[in-house]
């Protein structure tokens, strides 16, 4: 994966630490992993940034639901443990009419139970378009949830996602930026999911597009490559792309960047 991001012209990289449906994780080879971890060094090449598959719901009405998500997760930060200083990356969940209050508390409980102070990996809640019953749909929610957690979390913010929301980075990215700031703190901000959205601000649809063809735009990403708070932070592509196409955005978003 090191040798394919830098292929394209990337230095950092973004990955699923199992299918991104759910299911079982590949036993770790370690020669596989010092390789790894000799040639991001080299190459400069990190931070890494792994992904929980899409399926687990800590917020879940269903407690089989919520315990297939404690134990997928508790094993992906036991692993993550062999690649020091990686961060994971979690969609908070959906509370299926339970409301957002009663799915944060879920939430909370089970990163409680499951964070080890040991742990060298950083744990991020990602910000949600508020599709269906999405926990994390405002820098509340993402507050309330860091609020009840024992363990310092840190935060992506997806660019699909907080549009998709309703925050309007198109014509005011300084005040979304601030308002992050006052409701989280931007010292919690630690990763960029940079994708252009389908769809209007505030559709609560949750539909990638690639950099520049979507409602977004390419003048927006100009200003959110260059912004002072965020241009320091690592940028990791979700658009629906192959890897022709994401070297071709990373190089576009590159000539951006002043
Ligand atoms: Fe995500
Ligand atoms: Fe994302
Ligand atoms: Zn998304």
């Amino acid at each position: 994966m090191a040798q394919t991001a830098e292929s394209i012209g990337a230095n950092v990289f973004q990955f699923f630490t199992r299918n991104p449906r759910g299911g079982a994780a590949k036993p770790i080879d370690k020669a596989d992993v010092e390789r790894f971890l000799e040639y991001a060094s080299e190459h400069d090449i990190g931070p890494i940034l792994a992904h929980a598959p899409y399926t687990l719901n800590a917020a879940g009405a269903e407690a089989r639901v919520r315990d297939f998500a404690e134990v997928v997760m508790a094993d992906d930060l036991k692993r993550l443990e062999f690649t020091p200083g990686a961060m994971y990356n979690f969609h908070p969940g959906s509370h299926v009419n339970q409301g957002a209050k009663a799915g944060i508390e879920l939430i909370a409980a089970m990163l409680n139970r499951i964070l080890k102070p040991e742990y060298s990996t950083l744990v991020l809640l990602e910000t949600m378009a508020g599709k269906g019953s999405e926990v994390g749909r405002s820098f509340e929610e993402i507050r309330a949830i860091m609020d009840r957690t024992e363990a310092p979390l840190g935060v992506c913010l997806d660019t699909c996602h907080i549009w998709d929301g309703g925050y309007d980075i198109v014509n005011d990215l300084d005040g979304v930026v601030k308002r992050f700031d006052d409701i989280i703190g931007l010292k919690h901000l630690k990763a960029i999911h940079i994708n252009d959205s389908m769809n209007n601000l505030g559709a609560h649809k949750d539909r990638h597009e690639k950099i520049g063809k979507g409602k977004i735009g390419l003048e927006a990403f100009s200003r959110i490559v260059n912004h002072p708070s965020l241009k320091e932070l690592p940028f990791y592509l979700e658009t629906p792309c192959d890897l022709q196409g994401y070297k071709e955005e990373i190089a576009l978003l590159k000539g951006l960047a002043k």
